[in-house]
């Protein structure tokens, strides 16, 4: 016998499938302030939460529980500390499969996408687990019988503000380095992407983090401004748009405190006639498009030099091999969908000739999705929006120069600098954009530059405002003051020594 299948409920009558987002403060679950932001998964619109807007109460409860935490945690030593980043990361690999699906689920990531988000957030752990060995003070003999000797202190309750783009890799950049070193931190995700916050702090609290060291307070801007001005919040990261960033940034110094402020970028690839083809085409088409071209290393504007015409074929091919709703996934939300075609279609019309119409996409069975297809413009002149802006989308514009040095004034041309990339088989051609661009993260045959541990992340320009680096062995001074302690225990010193 067969049954008629029961029709699906409209949409908007299914609870939201995680309810109502909650604050982590000294160790227990809270309820948020203000009014509640609907949380929609970008495959298909639905909503699947509902997060508290403006979590002030949240925030003050949080910062007094990490200022009561921390010292004590201060006082472990640190290979006792990094212990509960070891369990944390086994934690990670257990739970990969569960964290990568919510991943898919509040951002919209394909599958492998999520995972690899996740496989960076243990490597990033790992890095975490080294600082024993890394993060080190030293002695010196200065004088005869006269020792200095150097050690690193924390800061005290450090605070971390995380864009949409990685839910979990970019708070994972933060972080395990900054407890391990013995801060107590405050994270502020997205209130785009407010679901991953909550399994990082309950898997710190599984792996044995006191309570308090943690916490996650869910918000927008009201939550990130009170950060910058909470008298008991020594440092501040920011990660996400340059104009908030420069806000962020302001604000926080304002107030006193360390602040690193990572912003937006527009990154350039410049492609050389002698680059391997194959080994091109896939990497531009790579970088434009992964996460949607939702990443802040992402091939914006590929700069083709001469005659490059089969390689921009090969491109093209590359990425029209991309299925949405496949093998790339959606962007995050409908404005974001409109602003990035709005950007084609005023590329168009002023000119440039669009080789891969991504507009209008609709996935079938997913009519509800942000879906953007992938996007190749030729022909785009330096100074179209589309060449100088940040779109931030699977879009790949491609501007034609005739050489090296013509490709190299559209690059430093740009106020941002996070990454650059040259695409060639000649070491002098790679050496010169090495030395002559102006980003902070250059790729050789590389489209997506990061840096791996222990190198650190940061851009330069209108990428990056603060001192140091954000991962990597440069955090370790963002993360830390240093003690110097001189001393001097022989007599034959003398008395007069520094008295
Ligand atoms: P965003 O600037 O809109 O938001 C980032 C964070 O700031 C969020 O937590 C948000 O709640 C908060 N916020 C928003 N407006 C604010 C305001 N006026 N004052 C204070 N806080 C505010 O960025 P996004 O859209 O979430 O992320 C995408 C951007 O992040 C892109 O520009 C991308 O290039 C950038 N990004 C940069 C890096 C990097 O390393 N440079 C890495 C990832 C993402």
């Amino acid at each position: 016998m067969t049954t008629a299948a029961t029709p699906a409920p409209p949409l908007t009558d299914v609870p939201p499938r995680h309810g109502v987002v909650r604050n982590w403060v000294g160790g227990a679950w809270m309820d948020g302030d203000g009014p509640l932001l609907e949380v929609h998964a970008p495959a298909d619109g639905r909503v699947i939460a509902h997060t508290p807007q403006a979590s002030l109460r949240a925030l003050d409860a949080a910062v007094d529980a990490a200022r009561r935490a921390q010292p004590a945690w201060a006082a472990v030593p640190l290979k006792e500390r990094v212990q509960v980043l070891y369990r944390y990361r086994a934690l990670l690999e257990r739970d990969l499969d569960a964290l990568s699906a919510l991943i898919v689920e509040e951002h919209g990531k394909v599958p492998a996408e999520a995972r690899a988000e996740i496989l960076k957030a243990i490597e990033l752990t790992e890095f975490a687990c080294s600082l024993p060995q890394i993060a080190t003070g030293e002695v010196l003999e200065v004088s005869r019988g006269v020792e200095c000797r150097s050690e690193r202190v924390p800061v005290g309750v450090v605070a971390s503000i995380a864009p949409f783009n990685f839910p979990s890799m970019v708070p994972h950049w933060t972080i395990p380095n900054a407890i391990a070193l013995g801060n107590a931190m405050i994270l502020k995700p997205s209130e785009l992407v407010p679901l991953s916050a909550g399994r990082i702090a309950a898997l710190l609290a599984e792996a044995g983090l006191p309570a308090g060291v943690f916490g996650v307070v869910h918000g927008g801007r009201e939550v990130a401004e009170a950060i910058c001005d909470h008298p008991d919040i020594a440092a501040v990261t920011f990660v996400g748009s340059t104009s908030v960033a420069q806000a962020v940034y302001r604000r926080a110094t304002a107030s006193l405190k360390r602040a690193l402020a990572l912003g937006g970028a527009k990154n350039h690839l410049i492609v050389m006639p002698d680059a391997e083809p194959a080994m091109t085409s896939s990497n531009v088409a790579a970088s434009m498009s992964g996460c949607s071209g939702q990443r802040c290393m992402a091939a914006s504007v590929m700069l083709a030099v001469g005659a490059t015409d089969a390689i921009v074929a090969q491109v093209v091919e590359e990425a029209r091999r991309l299925l949405p709703g496949e093998s790339l996934g959606p962007v995050i939300s409908r404005e974001a969908q409109q602003r990035i075609e709005r950007y084609v279609t005023e590329a168009e019309q002023a000119g440039a000739r669009v080789l891969l119409d991504g507009r209008g996409v609709v996935v079938p069975g997913r009519e509800g999705g942000f879906y953007v297809g992938p996007t190749v413009l030729d022909h785009v002149t330096p100074g179209m929006r589309i060449a100088q802006e940040e779109v931030f989308g699977p879009v790949l514009a491609i501007v034609r120069v005739p050489t090296l040095d013509a490709a190299l004034a559209v690059e430093n041309g740009s106020p941002y600098g996070n990454a650059a990339a040259v695409f060639t088989e000649h070491g002098g051609t790679a050496r010169r954009v090495a030395e002559r661009a102006s980003a902070g993260m250059v790729g050789v045959n590389v489209g997506v530059p990061v840096p791996r541990e222990p190198f650190g992340f940061a851009g330069w320009g209108d990428s990056c405002f603060g001192v140091g680096e954000i991962t990597g062995r440069g955090s370790i001074e963002l993360w830390t003051r240093t003690r110097k302690t001189t001393t001097k225990w022989n007599r034959e010193a003398g008395t007069n020594w520094m008295s």
